[in-house]
């Protein structure tokens, strides 16, 4: 069978108007003789006005519950979707995960996806229809709803194309593909002709919203080619795939930025084995997850300064589990909302010396402060002041040679 899968996010499916494009996108693939199988993201704000009800109920709502609320916007956009294609004459259903179903192991809010049951979905294509699946759900062994963090969709639409061995999988989104930097916060952005699965997982993972980072990894793992591509503009997109595959001679693919990271530090703790532990503890317990790390040396060999970051929603319960921590001392505790993770990506990197220093020189010259420094073998990450953001963007995107025509 020459199966596609097309997963089409919330802004393509936003209005009943973008939602009858769609249809018209799902009918020509239809008509080029492909299986098609659908997989629709919730209408544009619709999950994060959910979320907002739960909040509103309680700031402890349940998890499991979450999942069952948040899950019902993709109900709604499927039935629209699929009643479109049915007024136009096509045979056409909606499938929520626990009817085909779809299953995933994990916590709540934050599943993967293990298994997907072809058989129903196999028969309904051999009989032409063309399933409609809500994206970013599972059940998982207890029968309950679960969920696959924010953006999951986009992990839905690689495993049904990995268990259906699809021949394409096009994720189609409101911008033309995967660009050099957000094009909604760089005019001078570039579309990119093709990335790899290593470059987008960090781009991705580093504040690229376009693809969900786990999505990439599962692409990555069962070496699936993804297509991005605008559901409004009819135009060539982004192909991810593996790094053999690509003759690239830019040093830097990328870059990405990150909005909400707060910075916490705490001044004057002891310099002594096992303190770090100690503080990172508890908040692994609290399931926060701490991203950069530096610890200063001590100029006394008593006592040192820890400085880290977190995403700004883990704040309040990143204050009370240091608060309540009877284990450490420290003299001073501070917290910093405005800060922004930029880093630069591509695989060139890895042959070239100098990018370090070159980026650190452009931010110096537009007298920007350096606050935290990360780096891996194809990124280089600095926290800076939130209002630097677009001027560090802006300048390293010129130096980085990105501005240029590909
Ligand atoms: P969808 O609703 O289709 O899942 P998302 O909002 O999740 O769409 O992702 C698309 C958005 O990702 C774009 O509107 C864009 O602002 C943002 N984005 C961030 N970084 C990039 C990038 N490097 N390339 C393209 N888009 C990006
Ligand atoms: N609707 C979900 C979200 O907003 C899933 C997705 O968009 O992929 O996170
Ligand atoms: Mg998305």
């Amino acid at each position: 069978m020459k199966i596609v899968v097309l997963k089409f996010g919330g802004t393509s499916v936003g209005s009943i108007k973008k939602i009858k494009k769609v249809a018209d996108i799902i009918a020509g693939y239809k008509k080029k003789k492909y299986k098609v199988i659908v997989i629709s993201s919730a209408m544009s704000g619709v999950t994060n006005e959910l979320i907002k009800k739960s909040f509103e109920i309680s700031d402890n709502f349940s998890e499991s519950e979450h999942d069952v609320l948040v899950s019902s916007g993709e109900q709604v956009a499927c039935s629209l979707i699929a009643g479109r294609l049915i007024h136009k004459g096509y045979k056409s259903r909606s499938w929520l995960s626990w009817q085909i179903p779809i299953i995933t192991v994990g916590i709540h809010k934050n599943s993967r996806i293990n298994e997907i049951n072809r058989k129903k979905i196999t028969k309904y294509l051999k009989e032409g229809g063309i399933p409609i699946i809500a994206g970013f759900q599972g059940v998982n062994n207890e029968n309950r709803i679960t969920t696959l963090g924010r953006g999951g969709s986009d992990a839905s639409a690689i495993m049904v194309a990995k268990f259906f061995k699809a021949q394409r999988c096009i994720i189609y989104t409101d911008v033309e593909g995967v660009y050099t930097t957000d094009p909604n916060k760089l005019k001078k952005a570039k579309k990119i002709k093709v990335i790899s699965y290593e470059e987008m997982l960090e781009m991705a993972s580093l504040g690229a919203k376009v693809m969900q980072p786990v999505s990439i990894q599962d692409a990555r793992l069962n070496r699936i080619d993804i297509e991005v591509k605008s559901s409004f503009i009819k135009k060539t997109g982004t192909l991810i795939t593996k790094r053999s595959s690509i003759i690239n001679n830019k040093i830097v693919t990328g870059i990405s930025s990150t909005q909400n990271d707060s910075k916490v530090s705490l001044i004057g703790v002891k310099d002594k084995p096992g303190v770090a532990a100690s503080i990172f503890k508890p908040l692994s317990k609290n399931l926060i997850n701490v991203d950069m790390v530096v610890q200063n040396i001590s100029a006394n060999g008593r006592e040192t300064d820890l400085t880290f970051t977190i995403k700004t929603e883990d704040l309040n319960k990143t204050k009370k589990a240091i608060q309540e921590n009877k284990n450490i001392n420290y003299r001073k505790l501070l917290f910093e909302k405005g800060v922004s993770k930029i880093s630069v990506i591509g695989v060139g990197m890895i042959t070239t010396p100098g990018v370090t220093f070159r980026m650190f020189q452009t931010l110096a010259n537009k007298k920007i402060n350096i606050q935290v420094i990360s780096t891996s073998e194809i990124k280089i990450s600095v926290l800076i002041d939130k209002k630097n953001t677009k001027k560090a963007l802006s300048a390293l995107h010129k130096e980085f040679k990105l501005d240029n025509k590909k």
